[in-house]
C-alpha cells in the first residue's frame, strides 16, 4: 500500500473512523469533514448512517429527533458522534426544520428546536447542525468575525433561496463571503434528483437561469434538478470566491449505504428512514 508522505495530499474533504464508546464494547463512527474549514478553525462533520444504535434498519446512526426514533437512542448516538470529533463538551443545537427560509441565530445553547431551516452562532462548545437525508447540507465559516452557520436547502429552501437570504442576513452583522468558507454536504445528485411538474414550473418561474439548473426533461413532465449548483450560484451571488466553495463528492442516493436517503427508503414514510447530522461550531 502507498502511503502519502504527512502534509502532502490537501484534498477539502476526508472520511474520518473514530472507535467510540459503546456498551458492547467498541463502535466504530464514520464522518467527514472539510478540511478548510477545520484548518480556520471551526470543527465540522457530516455525519454517516453507521455505528449507532437506532432501528432504522439497525445499528443506525440517527441523530435527529423525530417519531421514527426513541429520544434515548438520539441521545446515545449523539454521545457516540460527539466523542468521534472529540467534540464531548461542545452542545448540539438543531432546529426544527420546515423547508423555510427562515435563518435563526443561536447564541444561548438552550435554543434547541426552533422552527427554521438555516441556523447561525458565535458560540464557543456550540455546534449548530442541520438534518437531512437527500437534500442539502451547508455549512459555512467566516474566520474574521467566528461565525458559523449550517443551512438546510431542499428543493423548496432553495427556490426559496435559503442560502442567498441567510448569507445577506448574515453579511448584515459582518460576515465577509470574500474571507467566508462553504462546505456542500452529501445529499441527491443531479442523477439521482428527479423533480415533478410544479416543481419544474416553480424553478422556470424563479430562476432566470433555470436552464442551467434543470435537466433531463422527460415526455412524462419530469426532469431533474442540480441542487448544489442552484446553491453555488447563491453563494457566489452573495460573494463567496469559487475556490472557497468546496463540494462533497458524496450521494445519498448512489452511496446508500453510508447515507440515509429518503427517496431510496423512504416510500413515502418519512418515518422508517433516519436522518444525518451537519454540524459546525469553534473549536
Ligand atoms: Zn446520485
Amino acid at each position: 500500500m502507498e502511503i502519502e508522505p504527512e502534509g502532502s495530499f490537501e484534498a477539502p474533504f476526508e472520511m474520518r473512523s473514530r472507535e467510540v464508546d459503546a456498551a458492547s464494547g467498541k463502535a466504530v463512527i464514520s464522518y467527514l469533514i472539510c478540511e478548510p474549514l477545520e484548518s480556520a478553525g471551526f470543527i465540522n462533520a457530516f455525519s454517516t448512517r453507521t455505528g449507532g444504535v437506532s432501528s432504522l434498519p439497525s445499528d443506525s446512526l440517527n441523530l435527529s429527533l423525530f417519531k421514527g426514533d426513541t429520544k434515548e437512542n438520539v441521545q446515545e448516538n449523539r454521545r457516540r458522534f460527539l466523542q468521534a470529533l472529540g467534540a464531548e463538551r461542545h452542545a448540539i443545537v438543531t432546529a426544527h426544520q420546515t423547508h423555510s427560509t427562515k435563518l435563526c441565530r443561536i447564541d444561548s445553547a438552550g435554543q434547541d428546536g426552533l422552527d427554521c431551516d438555516a441556523l447561525s452562532t458565535r458560540l464557543s462548545h456550540t455546534l449548530i447542525g442541520v438534518q437531512t437525508a437527500d437534500c442539502l447540507p451547508i455549512l459555512i465559516a467566516d474566520p474574521k468575525t467566528k461565525t458559523a452557520a449550517a443551512i438546510h436547502a431542499g428543493w423548496r429552501g432553495t427556490a426559496g433561496r435559503i442560502t442567498e437570504r441567510a448569507v445577506a442576513s448574515l453579511m448584515q452583522s459582518g460576515l465577509d463571503p470574500r474571507n467566508s468558507i462553504a462546505a456542500l454536504g452529501p445529499c441527491a445528485c443531479i442523477d439521482c434528483y428527479e423533480i415533478g411538474s410544479h416543481v419544474i414550473d416553480l424553478y422556470k418561474k424563479e430562476f432566470g437561469y433555470w436552464r442551467y439548473l434543470l435537466s433531463k426533461f422527460t415526455d412524462d413532465g419530469k426532469a431533474h434538478l442540480d441542487i448544489q449548483s442552484a446553491n453555488i450560484q447563491q453563494l457566489e451571488f452573495c460573494g463567496f470566491d469559487e475556490d472557497r466553495i468546496h463540494v462533497a463528492p458524496h450521494c445519498t442516493m448512489h452511496n446508500n449505504d453510508l447515507f440515509f436517503s429518503y427517496r431510496r427508503e423512504g416510500n413515502g414514510q418519512p418515518s422508517k428512514v433516519g436522518r444525518l447530522l451537519s454540524v459546525i461550531g469553534k473549536s
